[in-house]
């Protein structure tokens, strides 16, 4: 690659905050050219068609447009008359206490309880500024479901234990709004929609960002040449950025520093297993199932029979049993997995899932990703806006999900996070 002296923005990384900076940079006229790792666009958007599961579509990494009514991508997949997924209306759920069904009451109680812990939260936040999930569980002690909830929050869907967890970041990125997918995958409507007409160059790891050059230049090297522009958007996860294999020349400032430091990446297993015969467990088709969380700090991996129709059931597991699992490798996993839901459905998943086609993610594993999204520590909350400071009299800025405010960890915040970013560095 030859040295382009002429580029305005150069921006590193091509998920969708790298997409939604060059969709921006092109809309206000200026020259960018992004520098893409791997060999495709979408990063932690993306959608295979694994044969374990027999070729449908899977996304390894985000599924759901959260909030879909104030979510800029599902404006932008409607307009393109793109097909989207109700999967919030035609999901059915199961509540298990045990191997039984909760009952009306233990359902009505259990929905109850989460506005109490959101109460709970707020009350602990305003008096000590900030606390973890586990100290709002461990408040609630009493309360019977309070063990599910900090599970279902922290672990699962913020993907890290609520011991390491800020409730003040779970409070601010509480998503509400309907969940919609796109039909064939979010990766998939990433790769058709949202790379179109942007100089993307795949295969580009970008190894040095010199920040400070000359009449302000900003210098990126990467291993077949260097891009020189005006300003840099650089849009790796905070495992990336934390991990050093990207350096930046001079070192950026301690505020960034911290501010990473402060946003680790939690991750999150998903668990496919495709099951061998007629048996359906009876549950419906697109059914959730879960199992109350006994103690406070238990493992809770909800599931997903039969999404879309379709004949595997898919568990998520979060926090350090993933972490833990990711160590142990897949056999563990799906070991693991088989027993969570021989806990439901007692011995009958033996001979429906042992030895079944299996598909496990392993984001921890993906040297340009290094964990599944970002979680702000206890007392950490204002971290976000911090990274997303720009540096070096707006010559750098750093962009990603991490960087969003209130749509934190997810396609929305990213995407707004680099738009919001290329209209600072134009
Ligand atoms: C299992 C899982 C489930 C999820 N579910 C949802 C969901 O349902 N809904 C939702 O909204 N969000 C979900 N998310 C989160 C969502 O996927 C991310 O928040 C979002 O995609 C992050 O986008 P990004 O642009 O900030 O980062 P990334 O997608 O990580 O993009 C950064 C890009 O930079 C590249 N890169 C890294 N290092 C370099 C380098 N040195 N040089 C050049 N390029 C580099 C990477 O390859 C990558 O393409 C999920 C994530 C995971 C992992």
């Amino acid at each position: 690659m030859a040295i382009e002296t002429d580029t305005d923005v150069v921006v590193v990384g091509a998920g969708l905050a790298g997409l939604g900076a060059a969709e921006r940079l092109r809309a206000l006229g200026r020259r960018c050219v992004v520098l893409e790792a791997s060999a495709r666009i979408g990063g932690r958007a993306w959608t295979t068609h694994p044969a374990e599961l027999g070729g449908v579509w899977f996304d390894m990494g985000a599924i759901w447009l959260h909030d879909a009514e104030n979510n800029p991508l599902t404006s932008i997949a409607r307009n393109a008359g793109d097909p989207l997924l109700r999967s919030d209306a035609i999901r059915v759920e199961r509540g298990f206490v045990g191997q039984r069904l909760m009952t009306q009451a233990e359902q009505t109680e259990y929905a109850a309880a989460w506005p109490i812990f959101e109460a709970a939260a707020d009350t602990l936040i305003a008096a000590h500024g900030d606390v973890s999930m586990r100290a709002v569980a461990e408040h609630l002690g009493d309360n019977p479901w309070a063990a599910s909830i900090e599970a279902w929050e922290a672990a699962v869907i913020c993907t890290v234990d609520g011991d390491r967890f800020s409730a003040r970041d779970w409070r601010r990125n509480a998503l509400g709004g309907s969940n919609l997918v796109p039909d064939g995958g979010v990766g998939a409507f990433v790769q058709r929609r949202l790379g179109l007409g942007i100089d993307i160059r795949l295969n580009t790891p970008v190894t040095r960002v010199r920040w400070n050059g000359r009449g302000g230049r900003v210098v990126v090297e990467t291993p077949s040449g260097a891009v020189s522009a005006r300003s840099c958007i650089v849009t790796v996860s905070t495992g990336v950025l934390a991990g050093g294999g990207l350096v930046f020349d001079p070192p950026i400032p301690a505020r960034a520093r911290d501010s990473i430091a402060a946003l680790p990446m939690g991750l999150a297993v998903k668990v496919a297993l495709r099951a061998v015969g007629p048996d359906r467990l009876d549950v419906p088709l697109h059914c959730s199932v879960e199992q109350r969380v006994e103690r406070i700090g238990d493992p809770l991996m909800p599931f997903q029979c039969w999404p879309f129709g379709r004949d595997y059931v898919q568990g998520w597991i979060g926090g350090s049993v993933a972490e833990d699992l990711a160590r142990a490798g897949s056999d563990a996993t799906a070991a693991f997995a088989l027993e969570r839901l021989r806990a439901v459905f007692g011995g009958r998943v033996d001979a429906l899932f042992r030895d079944a086609p299996r598909l496990i993610t392993a984001w921890d594993a993906d040297p340009y990703v290094l964990g599944a999204y970002s979680y702000a520590v206890p007392g950490a909350a204002d971290a976000r806006a911090a990274l997303a400071e720009p540096i070096g009299d707006g010559h750098l800025l750093i962009a990603g999900e991490a960087c969003h405010v209130g749509y934190a960890s997810t396609v929305a915040g990213a995407w707004i996070s680099g738009q919001d970013a290329a209209t600072a560095a134009a």
